[in-house]
């Protein structure tokens, strides 16, 4: 069914830090989602929105993906993206990516241009090289949050900082996209959820989310496809399924939260962690947003 209804969601990750102020990163938010709106209102697809909105989180330099990125325990970053079509269920995922600037749209190319659903590592920087994406030449240059990530992050819990956007467009599409550097001081080679489809992010027809959070737990519980399935196969309304897959990460020991939205437009955005930076266009046009 098409009707010129739309709304989406996005993220800047669980990792929230209590009493820090967020207005810059919410204003950003807030600017991308209405950015997000206009594109939709001409008719754009959820997937092109999804990703240009990954792309501007990426480059703000302000969350803990792309150009904000933290490095690994070797000080090297190492980043990990995916993204899903719920139209097509077709996937694309890069997994410890290493030296491009934008791994989603590394992620959207080996949807579009292999056959492949995930590339790791070095077959991941060889094809993104071969894409022509564009490289980062002076990673302590490029990278804004060298030596800086402890600042924004509680020294008791394992910092985490993704971004991700939820969309569900004029004609009913429904797309999600995801984009980390992972966990603070990760071991090399260490892949969370991000990349993960099914876990970090998921779309199909019934519902499109993309999570954040400590990604080990996310992957043992399935969270960005069990929130579809729940709609799906349990007839459970959006909210309900958001949040009893949240508290199913809860349930593991986990902490984290995710951005959904279903085919109807509705959006739900439960977490379980000190707080969830977000922005939201819900589906009468509202824009919310909050980072507690
Ligand atoms: N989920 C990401 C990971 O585990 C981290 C995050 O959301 O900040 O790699």
């Amino acid at each position: 069914m098409s009707n010129k209804r739309f709304s989406l969601a996005l993220h800047g990750g669980a990792g929230a830090k209590p009493g820090h102020d967020y207005a810059v990163e919410i204003a950003h938010m807030r600017s991308l989602v209405e950015a997000a709106r206009d594109r939709l209102a001409a008719g754009a697809s959820a997937l092109d929105v999804a990703v240009e909105t990954v792309v501007a989180l990426e480059a703000s330099g302000l969350y803990i993906a792309g150009k904000g990125a933290s490095p690994n325990a070797d000080g090297e970053y190492e980043l990990d993206a995916s993204l899903m079509d719920g139209a097509t269920l077709k996937a694309g995922s890069v997994a410890a990516l290493r030296g491009f600037k934008s791994p989603i749209l590394t992620a959207r190319a080996v949807m579009e241009a292999t056959p492949h659903v995930m590339l790791a590592g070095q077959g991941a920087i060889d094809f993104a090289a071969e894409q022509g994406l564009e490289p980062v030449e002076d990673p302590e240059a490029w990278f804004t949050r060298a030596g800086a990530f402890e600042d924004n992050h509680p020294p008791d819990a394992l910092p985490v900082g993704t971004v991700g956007c939820v969309v569900r467009d004029t004609d009913g599409r429904l797309a999600a996209a995801t984009s980390t550097a992972g966990v603070f001081g990760k071991r090399p080679g260490r892949v969370g959820d991000s990349p993960v489809i099914g876990a970090g992010a998921w779309a199909d027809g019934h519902a499109a989310v993309s999570c954040t959070g400590q990604g080990e737990y996310f992957i043992r519980a399935a969270v960005a496809v069990q929130v579809a399935h729940r709609v799906r196969f349990g007839g459970q309304d959006l909210e309900e399924a958001a949040r009893q897959a949240i508290a199913s990460v809860a349930d593991l020991g986990g902490h984290g939260g995710l951005v959904s939205v279903d085919r109807d437009g509705n959006v739900a955005m439960p977490f379980a962690s000190s707080g969830l930076k977000r922005a939201a266009l819900l589906k009468d046009g509202t824009i919310v947003s909050a980072a507690f």
